[in-house]
């Protein structure tokens, strides 16, 4: 799952073209929106209401069509990791300026009759003005600079750090796969993601695919998921 972000200011274009690439691209995207407007979903009187304030720490509502899941207010970080979990290609977010820069994610920016200067940093990987874009070129640079997460492990093991890397993907100087993360193996221990060498990666990758390959019922898969309770364990 990789992640890059939209910013600008309201009305210079944003959704209108996540809008775009959801409709031109044959990937997989997930999309964050973050709003400061009080959105309000979960009105008082409403079941989901009552069951969150007799404490529910998540309250999911199931419908034919759709599911929602209402819980505490999460932190990017905290949504990314929620996400990491399905099978996804890639993340858009809208907005979330301040989350964008400090979790390193690099960003398209949107201005509007020369407002959002401000907004372009190291991390910025294509600016667009007064709606002007050509949507292979969006597309492009999704597929090229979108990083994996790194949530600043700071490992060093791309010859960077997190912050130095995205600024070197978006110059063209460093791939996003150059990142440990991006090698298939995320080890994460309560919670926390284990920066692992490459090396040790693929053999730690390569045994568990191979245990469990021997498995009745397993076949070709395409992504294993292992969770030990060591508290568990004999
Ligand atoms: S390898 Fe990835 S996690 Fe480690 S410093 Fe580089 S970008 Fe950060």
């Amino acid at each position: 799952m990789r992640v890059i972000g939209v910013i600008g200011y309201k009305n210079s274009g944003k959704t209108t073209l996540i809008e775009e690439i959801l409709k031109h691209s044959d990937k997989k995207i997930a999309v964050i929106k973050h709003t400061k407007e009080d959105v309000e979903l979960d009105r008082v009187g409403t079941d989901t209401y009552r069951l969150s304030n007799a404490g529910a720490k998540i309250t999911v509502l199931a419908t034919d069509k759709k599911t929602v899941f209402f819980t505490d207010r999460m932190d990017l970080e905290n949504i990314l990791s929620v996400l990491s979990d399905y099978n996804i290609d890639f993340v858009i977010i809208e907005g979330f300026k301040e989350g964008l820069k400090r979790l390193n994610i690099p960003k398209i920016v949107m201005l509007k009759d020369k407002e959002g200067n401000e907004l372009i940093d190291d991390h910025t990987a294509m600016i667009i003005e007064d709606y002007n874009y050509n949507i292979d070129d969006v597309l492009k640079v999704i597929y090229e600079k979108a990083v994996v997460p790194t949530m600043n492990l700071n490992c060093g093991h791309c010859g960077y750090n997190c912050k130095t890397f995205v600024k070197a993907v978006v110059k063209d100087e460093a791939k996003w796969d150059d990142c440990v993360l991006a090698k298939g193996i995320k080890i994460i221990v309560d919670g926390k993601i284990i920066p692992a060498v490459p090396f040790v990666s693929k053999i730690v990758g390569n045994t568990i695919k191979a245990m469990i390959e021997t498995l009745k019922g397993v076949d070709n898969p395409k992504h294993i998921k292992v969770e030990i309770d060591v508290s568990k364990l004999k």
